[in-house]
């Protein structure tokens, strides 16, 4: 009987993912080498990825296959629901149908798996022994070290100090799966020792972990470096979850008018509406919305520009709207939306006019996570909560029928601390102040654009 079940799972999971490059129109702005700011070539890459995720980077095919191992791995979690929220659209009083594709259901409890365990497959394959890789809150660390553990690799984490300190929850969860974690500044690189010296009482930042990270992996021959969004193969992998929308829709004779995910680095939500491009390119009318924090508004404020992708200026130079790779994120809970660009490709659609994008404060965000647990029953993150927020305000004004899908990316059980703060009235709203942009942009750097 199990074994019947696994066979029939699989058999709804799509065996290839959806490659938008050579759909997207206009020439999307290549990356370019953080030293000589010339456009990248593959072996710039190889130290840090393996060679298939460095191909699937600039493919020009419109599907690439998934491995048949990946498969088997996703099959212990896909394909996961899409509901009919019915009981949030009575609460709303709206004549629009509600859809949630819910990636909650993961192991580690968020879309990030769909990537990590390809990623974690192509190492293994290339025979790397050990993956690094940094993580802030701690959803893109545990979900590298579930992957891991599924192909027997070893996982390093360099977890950001304050997150591990203060947020020990996920730390632990991947610490199940295997996975050694340091306090992000560390005494195992030469970066975290330097930073550590400078400033013995660091609090670590997103920057200073991927740079750590980097480091282990350029310096370790068995070593490769693993990331959690932003990069075109990320956003391909997470590609599994719209093809399984686009079937599930189909099966209840269902075509979506509008699709709105949460942006942090843009993964979760391009997987989610990029194979439904190609309808808009063909003139169909629906629309793409993308949902971030007002605390951290670079697809609604920041300018479209050349910038580094880390702080510490070690990654690729890539154009994205940005706040600055010096960007310091504000202490707001949805620490998965704090990064200061935007996944290339989502930012190309967005300066086309393909995609929109708007921004929420916490409190009204989390208001809004709770009208959708106190209905439907699931208690989103607060990452996810944004893009809940949004479907409220578009059912509000919708025309009747309009069918709305969103994208569930992860649930708040490991955040229930943020929701202990909104609770007891103490969550803070938080507009990003317009001098820190400018500041920020004059550390930009130099490219010359063609
Ligand atoms: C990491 C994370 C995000 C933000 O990352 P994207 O790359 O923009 O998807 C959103 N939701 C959850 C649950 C996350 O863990």
């Amino acid at each position: 009987m199990a074994e019947k079940k696994i066979l029939l799972q699989e058999r709804e999971i799509p065996k290839a993912w959806y490659n938008v490059l050579p759909d997207l129109p206009g020439s999307l702005p290549p990356e370019l080498h953080p030293g000589t700011k010339k456009p990248l070539v593959p072996e710039d890459l190889l130290p840090i990825f393996p060679m298939a995720c460095i191909e699937q980077e600039m493919s020009p095919q419109h599907r690439i296959d998934i491995p048949e191992e990946v498969l088997k791995v996703y099959t212990q979690y896909r394909p996961t629901p899409l509901r009919r929220a019915y009981r949030l659209e009575e609460a709303i009083g709206t004549s629009a149908k509600i859809y949630y594709k819910d990636e909650s259901l993961s192991p580690p409890g968020s879309h990030k798996p769909n990537t990590a365990v390809a990623q974690a497959y192509y190492n293994k394959k290339e025979g790397v022994k050990r993956l690094a890789t940094e993580t802030g809150a701690g959803q893109w660390g545990s979900a590298l070290a579930f992957a891991c553990r599924m192909f027997g690799l070893e996982c390093t984490i360099y977890m950001v100090g304050i997150s591990y300190d203060q947020k020990p929850y996920r730390r632990f969860l991947a610490q199940s799966w295997g996975a050694e974690m340091f306090r992000s500044p560390s005494n195992r690189t030469e970066f975290g020792k330097k930073t550590r010296k400078e400033d013995p009482d660091c609090l670590g930042s997103l920057g200073i972990a991927i740079s750590e990270a980097i480091e282990d992996a350029a310096t370790h021959e068995d070593t490769k470096y693993s990331i959690g969004s932003v990069v075109n193969h990320v956003l391909l992998h997470q590609t599994i979850v719209g093809l399984e929308v686009e079937k599930q829709l189909d099966k209840v004779g269902e075509k979506p008018d509008i699709m709105i995910g949460c942006v942090g680095g843009g993964s979760n939500f391009s997987g989610f509406f990029l194979p439904f491009l190609p309808r808009k390119l063909a003139g169909e009318n629906i629309r793409f919305i993308a949902v971030e924090p007002t605390a951290c508004p670079s697809l609604t404020r920041g300018p479209y520009r050349y910038d580094f992708g880390d702080t510490a200026g070690t990654g690729p130079v890539v154009k994205m709207f940005t706040l600055g790779h010096s960007f310091v994120p504000p202490p707001i809970h949805a620490g998965g939306l704090r990064y200061h660009g935007d996944a290339p490709i989502l930012c190309h659609l967005l300066k086309l006019g393909l995609i929109e994008a708007q921004a929420y404060h916490q409190k009204e965000v989390f208001d809004a996570a709770l009208l959708f647990t106190q209905t439907e029953g699931f208690l989103p993150a607060p990452e996810t909560a944004h893009a809940t927020k949004a479907v409220i305000e578009e059912a509000k004004k919708a025309k009747p029928g309009t069918v709305i899908v969103f994208n569930h990316s992860g649930h708040g059980y490991f955040d229930l601390g943020a929701y202990d703060t909104y609770f007891r009235g103490k969550l803070e709203d938080y507009a990003y102040p317009q001098e820190k942009i400018e500041e920020a942009l004059k550390s930009l750097p130099e490219v010359e654009e063609v």
